[in-house]
């Protein structure tokens, strides 16, 4: 991704400057005192701090970045899961339909075989109604040979009663003629008679049976039809449900990647701010140094004129609130002092037209003491601005950073309460506030950036 590219080559140049300013720091900056040397020491820690709070805005991005991206996932998931569940509802209507499509097809085999069954039985009926004709058509020779001998005897008209019948059954129906035959004769054709009505009514059942079970093959077979009509259906929209799917693992693919590559990104924004905190470390170390071999120390007696009473006053007059503590941000940066600003009863540090209330306020010497640091040249100043630092005289200095103007110059005895200058906005700031800190040097040297809370409190809104 472009951006990433961008985003890392302008991690990898504030890794390149730092190295730079720190390799030429640590040759530059023996434990020398000289207020040059203090100078370069304070703009390079303040260009740190700068870069750092770059780093960490950047890296509040790529985090809320991340954020919106694993958000967007978990809608992807719940969109996966929907589908998923409509393809399982799809598979399980079409296993159900597919049970109804084979149970139906075995209905119809088995209708099948018994047409099979009663088409052989039929056969063997039609069979049996040959021979029985066969027999008949004997028979009926044999009687009509009998007949003819009776004729011969002169009983005339049985034989036109004879051959005016064409069918047999009729003429077995003909009851005087059974008077004409043997007994024997009578017996063996009503014998032939009952077996062909039996027959007949075999066959005709046969008939009856085989029309149904074809009536009920063809509604199976239309059922059959409609059924496989519905089973494309649900299969055509399987298909859509599962593009719809495959579409949307597409999404969740690159979204993940995304992701990742946020992920890769915060890791080297972490790195270089890490980096650039041991690289300020190492500088704050030698601004104590500095300190440490110019500073008074704690069980130092204040100079009579300092006036010092003890005990630090609120640097600014008024309702006033504290938007940045120490030691760090909230982001989690270093920050070794506290961020005052001016604000209303509602805590608001802006005017209804959104302007600064804090801009151009006074701000005070938290105690008395002597005024060791000053730039009022509204220059960068490190990220500090116009700032200055007063040594109270016990081992306690404050610092106040990004003044819209001092009133004071480095050697100034000021009294605790005495306008040092005015709040601004100069050097590494978002907005117009007073960065105010607290250090203290130990009777062994031992300088350290200290709570600035721990002296002050803020009297709030
Ligand atoms: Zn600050």
């Amino acid at each position: 991704m472009n951006l990433k590219t961008g985003k890392l080559k302008k991690v990898l140049c504030v890794i390149f400057a730092l190295t730079c300013v720190v390799s030429a720091i640590s040759f530059g900056f023996p434990q020398a005192s000289a207020d040059q040397s203090l100078e370069d020491m304070q703009r390079q820690y303040d260009e740190l701090e700068k870069q750092i709070q770059e780093n960490e805005e950047k890296l509040g991005e790529v985090n809320s970045e991340i954020k919106d991206n694993k958000t967007k996932l978990g809608k992807l998931n719940s969109e996966i899961n929907a589908i998923e569940s409509q393809i399982d509802i799809l598979d399980s209507r079409i296993e159900t339909l597919n049970g109804n499509i084979k149970s139906i097809q075995n209905t119809i085999d088995t209708t099948t075989n018994d047409i099979d069954e009663i088409n052989k039985q039929t056969e063997e009926i039609n069979k049996q109604i040959i021979e029985t004709n066969e027999l008949m058509t004997e028979t009926r020779a044999l009687l009509l040979g009998r007949i003819r001998e009776n004729y011969m005897a002169g009983e005339a008209s049985t034989l036109e009663i004879i051959f005016s019948s064409n069918d047999i059954s009729s003429y077995f129906a003909r009851k005087e003629l059974m008077s004409r035959v043997s007994e024997k004769d009578a017996s063996l054709i009503q014998n032939l008679e009952s077996k062909i009505e039996e027959l007949d009514s075999l066959q005709k059942q046969l008939a009856e049976n085989k029309t149904a079970l074809e009536a009920k093959k063809t509604e199976l077979g239309t059922q059959i039809v409609s059924l496989n009509e519905r089973q494309t259906d649900l299969e055509s929209s399987k298909s859509v449900q599962e593009g719809k799917k495959s579409e949307v693992d597409e999404k969740y693919k690159e979204v993940q990647g995304v992701i990742n590559e946020l992920d890769q990104d915060s890791e080297e924004y972490k790195a270089a701010i890490k980096a650039q905190e041991k690289q300020m470390e190492e500088l704050e170390a030698q601004i104590d140094a500095y300190i440490k071999a110019n500073g008074s120390s704690e069980g130092d007696t204040p100079d009579e004129n300092f006036n010092n009473d003890g005990k630090m006053m609120w640097p600014v007059k008024g309702k006033t609130t504290v938007t940045a503590g120490f030691p760090s941000y909230p982001s989690g940066g270093a920050h070794w002092g506290i961020d005052i600003c001016v604000c209303d009863s509602s805590g608001s540090t802006r005017d209804s037209n959104g302007n600064s209330l804090s801009l151009g306020k006074p701000y005070y010497a938290a105690q008395g003491g002597k005024v060791i640091i000053a730039h009022n040249d509204g220059g960068w100043n490190s990220g500090f601005g116009n700032y200055c630092v007063v040594d109270h005289g016990d081992g306690t200095m404050t610092l106040y950073a990004h003044s819209k103007y001092l009133n004071v110059s480095v050697g100034d005895v000021v009294q605790k309460g005495q306008q040092l200058g005015a709040i601004g906005a100069t050097g590494n700031v978002t907005g117009p506030h007073l960065h105010f800190e607290v250090r203290v040097k130990d009777a062994n040297g031992n300088v350290t950036r200290v709570q600035p809370l721990n002296y002050v409190s803020c009297p709030g809104y």
